[in-house]
C-alpha cells in the first residue's frame, strides 16, 4: 500500500513539474509536495503508523523520493527563471530610435549681443577688431595716452594695480597704442574687450566692456568721426536716430566730445530714461592728441586721426530699458531667458 502512494506522488508530482511554466507555478509544485502540509512531508509523519517491519523500506523509498522532487523543483526554477530573466531584458532593452532627450539651449548674454552689434557695424564700415591683454603696463594704459602722472585717474582709488607699473586696463585704449606701435597708417580698429575699475554701484561694475574705435590715416578730419558715428546710431538706435556733439576733455583727445543720441524711448520729448533731457550720453570721442601720435612713433604733421570709447553696459541698459548694471553679471536666468 505505502509503495502505491509512493509511486502515486512520484507521477503525479512529475506531471504537475511538466505543466509548471513559470517559476511561480514551480514554487507552488515544491510547497505541495514538500512544504509543511505537503504530501512527502504527510507521507513521511504517517510512517509511525505503519506495521513496524514496513518502516525502514518505506522510510527509505520516501526519502528517496523527497530528494528526487526537490533536484527535478530546483532544476525547473533555475529553467524558468533563466527564461523570465531573458524576457525582462528583452523587454528592457533600449529603444535607440526613441528620440533623445533636448538639452536647454542657452542664448547669447545681451551684452555679448550688443558688443557683437557694435563690433559688427563697424566691421561693415571696413574696421577691423584690435584686441589686446587686460593686464596692462602702466606706461600704454596711461603714459602713452597722455595721462600724466598727476592725473586723478591714475589714483589708486581708481584703478587695480597689481604691482608698480602692471595694472588691470582700466579702458581699451592701450589697444589702439599696441595697434599703432606695431603697424603704420592708415589704421582703422575697433577694439572690444573688458575693462576694471574700482567703483561699484548700480550704473558701475570693477569690470565692464568697453568698445573703442580709432582711425588714423592723412587728411582725416572731426567731420569723418562725426559722419561714422551718424551712421553707426542709425544703424545701432534706429533710422530715425541723432547724435549730437558736446564740447568734453579728454587726456588723449584734442579737440574732445561727448557724444549724445536722441533718446530712443521718447523721441527726444523726454521721459524718465533720457532724465527728460531727451537725449542719451552714449560715448567719448575726439581728435587723437598729438602727443599720442609722437607717442607711438607716428607724426602729427603728417597724419590724424579720431579715437571714441563706449561703455557696452551703458548701452545695453539703454537699450533694454535696464535701469541696474549688476542684473548683467548675476546670472539670473529669469534675466537672460528674456533675451533669448
Ligand atoms: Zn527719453
Amino acid at each position: 500500500m505505502a509503495n502505491l502512494r509512493i509511486d502515486r506522488i512520484r507521477a503525479a508530482a512529475a506531471a504537475d513539474l511538466q505543466a509548471a511554466t513559470t517559476s511561480a507555478e514551480a514554487e507552488t509544485v515544491r510547497v505541495k509536495y514538500l512544504g509543511r502540509q505537503g504530501e512527502i512531508t504527510q507521507l513521511l509523519r504517517s510512517l509511525a503508523s505503519l506495521p513496524a517491519a514496513e518502516r525502514p523500506e518505506v522510510g527509505r523509498q520516501a526519502n528517496e523520493l523527497k530528494v528526487e522532487i526537490d533536484r527535478l523543483v530546483g532544476e525547473k526554477l533555475a529553467l524558468t527563471r533563466a527564461a523570465e530573466r531573458r524576457r525582462e531584458l528583452e523587454a528592457e532593452r533600449p529603444d535607440l530610435t526613441l528620440p533623445g532627450r533636448r538639452p536647454p539651449l542657452g542664448a547669447l548674454h545681451p551684452l555679448t549681443r550688443v558688443d557683437d552689434e557694435i563690433v559688427e557695424i563697424f566691421i561693415g564700415l571696413g574696421f577691423a577688431v584690435a584686441e589686446g591683454p587686460e593686464v596692462e603696463s602702466e606706461y600704454n594704459n596711461f603714459e602713452a595716452l597722455n595721462i600724466p602722472r598727476d592725473h586723478p585717474a591714475r589714483d589708486m582709488q581708481d584703478t587695480f594695480y597689481l604691482s608698480e607699473d602692471t595694472l588691470l586696463r582700466t579702458h581699451t585704449s592701450p589697444v589702439q597704442i599696441r595697434t599703432m606701435q606695431a603697424q603704420r597708417p592708415p589704421v582703422r580698429v575697433i577694439c572690444p574687450g573688458k575693462v576694471y575699475r574700482r567703483d561699484a554701484d548700480i550704473t558701475h561694475s570693477p569690470m565692464f566692456h568697453q568698445v573703442e574705435g580709432l582711425a588714423v590715416d592723412r587728411d582725416i578730419s572731426m567731420g569723418d568721426l562725426k559722419g561714422t558715428l551718424e551712421l553707426f546710431a542709425r544703424e545701432m538706435f534706429g533710422a530715425r536716430s541723432r547724435i549730437r556733439f558736446r564740447p568734453s576733455f579728454f587726456p588723449f583727445t584734442e579737440p574732445s566730445a561727448e557724444v549724445d543720441v536722441l533718446c530712443f524711448l521718447c523721441g527726444g520729448g523726454g521721459c524718465r530714461v533720457c532724465k527728460q533731457s531727451g537725449w542719451l550720453e552714449i560715448l567719448g570721442s575726439g581728435m587723437v592728441h598729438p602727443q599720442v601720435l609722437r607717442n607711438v612713433g607716428y607724426d602729427p604733421e603728417e597724419v590724424t586721426g579720431w579715437a571714441f570709447g563706449m561703455g557696452v553696459e551703458r548701452v545695453a541698459m539703454l537699450k533694454y530699458g535696464v535701469d541696474d548694471i549688476r542684473l548683467f553679471f548675476e546670472n539670473d536666468l529669469r534675466f537672460l531667458h528674456q533675451f533669448a
